[in-house]
């Protein structure tokens, strides 16, 4: 035995990082990733955390503005948390819901996220991930419309370049192009259109942001147009788009799509799984953006990451129609509201609610964060800034004037994270997008330390890439 670091627990000092790396490449096939490239570079080991911080093997302390992966939004080491998973596993560590059986903590929870989300949602249909969320909701939607007897309205509508997780049906209503290449999807009666993103589509074209948001709805109603409007079931998206690049579409984009949906009777869903629970200053995304959506998919911030729980709040439109069916909704899984899972969900927005989080957002944190991240404008390297609440995007450009993109082989927004992971910062790069989401814990203080941290690594970047010949 090696000893150990008073600070670390002893199965992280138990091995050193090589043979944790040796170990990881041996064994551990990790998501969305180059298997061999990993094997050989090694696996950074995250040994601990606490508030907005992580620690890696090496002692390295890294300001995580990632939260996790879009889901620490109360910061690490939240005592009540824990507390409440270590109690309900000695209580009842699992019991299902499948045989007209039901558990205190998914009932009480149930109950709370009827109370914390807009009047329409009183159901709820739990899962364990994002993915399994949006699964549900093309088999809801789908039974929906056999319901009304309708079952010729069976086309999904989403976005190219939205996220809606990986399963099957979550990959395809996405609109990644490389999930789409392997595998064989999108699975059948899933149409996608262009996404919102104004530096892209609408600056090029020569509109406002204002006009481009009204062009880039009308993208929908051009596609039920194409599809037939008897045959489109429903349309989804994200509130703001989080794996695609934090895209922050114009405020008239959403209400346009709205009074489109409700012109053709199409379900609108809302997937929430990064927005829900207070990251754009609401409780939901939709509030912020303007919509009264049908269903919301959820699952990350809702236990803040502590433990997997996702689901799909269900407006009484679509909830009625199913309670008045008369036969079974032959979908579930075991883990649909697993005691622990939902009793961390519960004392996570017990605690959201406690600290006033989505206020702090809103009023204090968000609008200080976007007032920060403007300065970035002056930076050579920067085309645009944007942020909602808390989620921020930084574009990289070849040329600020024109607005010029690097070329994508040069992976610029790669170097740019390669410095942040050097000097301390955990920021995702999507393609030349620099992207953040920090816990909505973070105090001013620490948007100043984060902003610090920013502003060294895109000069570390600029130096970086002069030297090598690619920019000026
Ligand atoms: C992460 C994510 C998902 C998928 O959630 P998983 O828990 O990874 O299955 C779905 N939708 C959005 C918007 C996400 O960000």
């Amino acid at each position: 035995m090696t000893t150990t670091v008073q600070t670390s627990p002893a199965r992280a000092s138990a091995r050193s990082t090589r043979e944790w790396q040796a170990a990881d490449a041996a064994h551990f096939l990790h998501p969305f990733t180059d298997h061999g490239a990993l094997a050989k570079k090694g696996a950074r080991i995250v040994t601990r955390a606490e508030n907005i911080y992580i620690w890696d093997s090496e002692g390295h302390k890294i300001l995580d503005a990632m939260s996790g992966l879009w889901c620490v939004n109360t910061g690490y080491g939240q005592q009540s948390l824990v507390d409440a998973a270590a109690r309900q596993m000695q209580e009842l560590p699992f019991y299902n819901a499948f045989f007209q059986t039901s558990t205190p903590p998914a009932i009480e929870l149930a109950e709370l996220l009827a109370q914390v989300s807009p009047p329409q949602f009183k159901h709820v249909f739990f899962t364990s991930s994002g993915s399994e969320g949006n699964d549900t909701v093309v088999r809801m939607v789908r039974r929906y419309w056999d319901l009304q007897g309708q079952p010729e309205r069976h086309v999904i509508i989403g976005r190219r370049n939205g996220y809606h997780g990986s399963t099957m049906a979550g990959a395809s209503l996405g609109g990644m192009s490389g999930m789409h290449a392997q595998g064989g999807l999108p699975i059948p009666g899933i149409v996608h259109i262009e996404q919102p993103h104004w530096y892209l589509h609408g600056r090029p074209a020569g509109q406002s942001r204002d006009e481009f948001g009204i062009t880039a709805a009308r993208w929908l109603e051009e596609a039920i147009l194409a599809v037939g409007p008897s045959k489109v079931a429903a349309f989804i998206g994200e509130p703001v788009q989080g794996a695609g690049g934090v895209i922050v579409p114009p405020s008239t984009y959403w209400p346009e799509i709205q009074r489109i949906c409700d012109k053709y009777g199409i379900l609108l869903v809302s997937d929430e799984v990064i927005c829900g629970f207070g990251r754009t200053g609401q409780w939901f995304g939709g509030e912020t953006m303007g919509t009264r959506p049908d269903l919301m998919t959820f699952a990350k911030g809702v236990t803040s990451g502590y433990v997997p729980l996702g689901g799909v709040l269900v407006g009484e439109r679509v909830a009625n129609a199913l309670i008045e069916a008369g036969t079974d909704f032959e979908h579930g899984f075991t883990y649909s509201g697993h005691p622990v899972a939902c009793a961390v969900a519960l004392a996570n927005i017990r605690l959201i609610q406690r600290l006033n989080l989505v206020e702090h957002v809103r009023q204090d944190v968000g609008p200080y964060l976007a007032e920060r991240f403007a300065e970035l404008s002056a930076h050579p390297l920067v085309g645009e800034t944007q942020t909602c609440g808390l989620m921020g995007a930084v574009q990289l450009v070849k040329d600020k004037a024109s607005g010029a993109p690097f070329a994508s082989e040069l992976s610029v927004g790669m170097v740019c994270r390669g410095h942040c992971f050097g000097n301390g910062l955990i920021m995702r790069a999507v393609g030349d997008r620099m992207i953040i989401a920090p816990p909505l814990v973070i105090s001013r203080g620490q948007i100043d330390e984060l902003m610090q941290l920013i502003k060294r690594c895109l000069d570390l970047t600029l130096d970086d890439l002069r030297q090598r010949g690619w920019f000026q």
